[in-house]
C-alpha cells in the first residue's frame, strides 16, 4: 500500500522543507500506515511471549527466510547445494547450526550473489558500513519493507521509557548542520538535532537553548557525547536545564560511570540500545535495567564458543530482510547470556556484550570533542579497502586510506568535501594512501587512533 510517507519521499528536496511543517501536521496513522501500526501492535504482544512461544515463531520465521534463500539467493543456493543441504533440513533454530557461519569478508566476496534475485535495484536500499573496523561493509535492504522492519521496535523499546510513538526527543549525533548552527528542529521526526561534532564547553548554552525552546523529554545519543554534554554544562554552572524522563544510549559501550553521571545530573534513568547497521541483532534495556534485552522476535542469536579468546562469539541471523538475507552471520562482537530473568517479565532473555563498542574522540583545533567513528566515509565512496583516522595533535589528523584500483581523483576530492563539512576548519586533515593500516596486538583494526597525549581536561576516558 502506498502510504503518505510513499508519496512525501517522492518530493524534491527543496520543496520537501517548506512542506515538513505541513506535513508534520498530518496524523501519523495517515503518515505511517496501517501495516506500521498492525506491526507495532505484533510487537507489543510478542514481548510477552514465553521463551518457547518465541523460539516457535524464530523457527517458523527461519524456515520462510530459508526457503526464500534457497529459491532467490545464488550464495546461498549453492551453500547448500555443495553442503548436501536442502530447505526442509532447517525445521527449527536449532538445525540453524547446519549452515556454515558467514563472516564479512565472504559478504565483501560475495556481495552481488547475496543479494536476492527476485528484488530489483528499485526495491532495495545500498547501505555502506564500516562498523568500528574502519573495513567498509555493503548491505542491500529490503526498500518497501524497511521501515517495518526497524522503527516499530525501536519505538517499543522507546515506550518501555515511557515514550510515546512520534513523541518527542532531542538527538545528540553526527548531523550535518547549516555552518553555525549546533541546532535543528525536524517537525517531521519530531526530533531536536543537536550536533555531537561541534559540541564544546563554549557553545554548550546554545545546546541548553535548543532543549529548552523544543520542550524536550527524551535524549538520544551516544553515551561519550551525553557525558561530554554533562561535564561542559557542570563546568558552566548550569544546572538541569529541562526535565528529561529518560536518556537513550546507543552505538557505544555504555560505562557504569557514564550511566551514574548522566542520571545523576539530568535525574532520570538511562536506556541501553545496542544494534548493528547489519540489522541482525537487536538488544535493548528495560525500566528494570538489569540489562540487555535480546528482541527474539528481531532476530536469532547463538552465542558460540571461540576456541581463541576463550570469550563467546555474536553469531545473528536477520528474521527480516528478504533483499540480503544475513543467516548466521558473525557480528565480530563478544558476549553472553545471562542466567537471571528480568522481573519484567518479558520473554526476552537477559546478555551482556563483552567490550567492543570502544569509540573515541578526536580533539578539534578550539578544543571540541568530535566522535570520529561516526564519520561515515563508506557512505561517500565504496573505492577504498579501509580507513583509519589517526590524531597527531590538537586539530590536527592523519586519514590513511588504503584504496581499491577504482579510486579516483572525484573519490579525494568527495571525501575532502565531506571532511570540510564535518570538521569545517576545527580540523586540519592530512589525506595518505597507504598499503597499511595500524592494528591492535590481537590483530584488530579500529577507525580511530590517538597518536597524543590525552589533553583532556573534562577526565573523559577515552
Ligand atoms: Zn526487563
Amino acid at each position: 500500500m502506498l502510504t503518505a510517507f510513499d508519496a512525501y519521499k517522492k518530493i524534491p528536496g527543496g520543496v520537501k522543507d517548506t512542506l515538513k511543517w505541513v506535513y508534520s501536521r498530518v496524523p501519523l496513522r495517515l503518515r505511517l500506515g496501517e501495516e506500521f501500526f498492525r506491526q507495532c501492535r505484533f510487537l507489543e504482544e510478542s514481548q510477552w511471549w514465553s521463551a518457547q512461544e518465541l523460539e516457535n515463531y524464530q523457527s517458523e520465521q527461519l524456515r520462510l527466510l530459508v526457503r526464500h534463500a534457497y529459491d532467490h539467493v545464488p550464495y546461498y543456493h549453492d551453500l547448500f547445494k555443495s553442503a548436501n543441504l536442502l530447505p526442509d533440513d532447517i525445521g527449527s533454530v536449532k538445525d540453524l547450526v547446519k549452515i556454515p557461519v558467514l563472516t564479512k569478508d565472504m559478504i565483501r566476496n560475495n556481495l552481488e550473489r547475496l543479494r536476492a534475485r527476485n528484488f530489483r535495484d528499485n526495491e532495495v536500499v545500498k547501505l555502506y558500513t564500516s562498523g568500528t573496523t574502519g573495513k567498509p561493509l555493503t548491505l542491500y535492504y529490503n526498500k518497501e519493507r524497511d521501515y517495518l522492519n526497524f522503527d516499530p521496535y525501536i519505538w517499543r523499546y522507546f515506550g518501555w521509557a515511557g515514550q510515546k510513538l512520534g513523541g518527542r526527543a532531542a538527538k545528540l549525533s553526527a548531523w550535518t548542520l547549516p555552518p553555525g548552527k549546533v541546532y535543528s528542529y525536524n517537525p517531521v521526526r519530531n526530533l531536536l538535532l543537536l550536533s555531537a561534532y561541534a559540541l564544546s564547553e563554549s557553545n554548550v548554552k546554545e545546546y541548553v537553548e535548543g532543549l529548552k525552546r523544543y520542550s524536550v523529554n527524551y535524549l538520544v545519543g551516544y553515551p561519550s557525547s551525553i557525558e561530554l554534554m554533562v561535564k561542559f554544562l557542570k563546568a558552566k554552572g548550569i544546572s538541569r536545564p529541562v526535565n528529561l524522563k529518560g536518556v537513550f544510549c546507543h552505538s557505544e559501550c555504555l560505562h557504569d560511570w557514564q550511566r551514574a553521571g548522566i542520571e545523576e545530573f539530568w535525574g532520570c534513568k538511562c536506556f541501553d540500545w545496542y544494534g548493528l547497521e547489519e540489522r541482525v541483532i537487536l538488544g535493548v534495556e528495560c525500566e528494570q535495567h538489569k540489562g540487555l534485552h535480546l528482541c527474539s522476535d528481531y532476530g536469532i542469536t547463538e552465542f558460540e564458543d571461540d576456541q581463541k579468546s576463550g570469550f563467546k562469539r555474536i553469531i545473528a541471523t536477520s528474521l527480516t530482510n528478504y533483499a540480503m538475507p544475513l543467516i548466521r552471520y558473525d557480528t565480530g562482537d563478544v558476549g553472553y547470556l545471562l542466567n537471571e530473568r528480568c522481573s519484567c517479565k518479558r520473554g526476552f532473555p537477559l546478555f551482556c556484550l563483552q567490550g567492543g563498542r570502544e569509540k573515541s574522540f578526536a580533539i578539534g583545533k578550539d578544543g571540541a570533542h568530535i566522535p570520529v567513528a561516526n564519520i561515515d566515509i563508506p557512505n561517500v565512496t565504496n573505492h577504498i579497502v579501509q580507513f583509519q583516522f589517526a590524531q597527531k595533535k590538537r586539530g590536527v589528523m592523519e586519514l590513511r586510506i588504503i584504496k581499491k584500483s577504482e579510486f579516483q581523483e572525484t573519490d579525494l576530492e568527495k571525501i575532502q568535501k565531506k571532511l570540510e563539512e564535518k570538521f569545517g576548519g576545527n580540523m586540519d586533515i592530512e589525506i595518505i594512501f597507504t598499503e597499511h593500516i595500524h592494528q591492535t596486538k590481537n590483530g584488530k583494526t579500529s577507525i580511530y587512533i590517538q597518536e597524543i597525549k590525552k589533553e583532556n581536561s573534562y577526565g573523559i576516558r577515552n
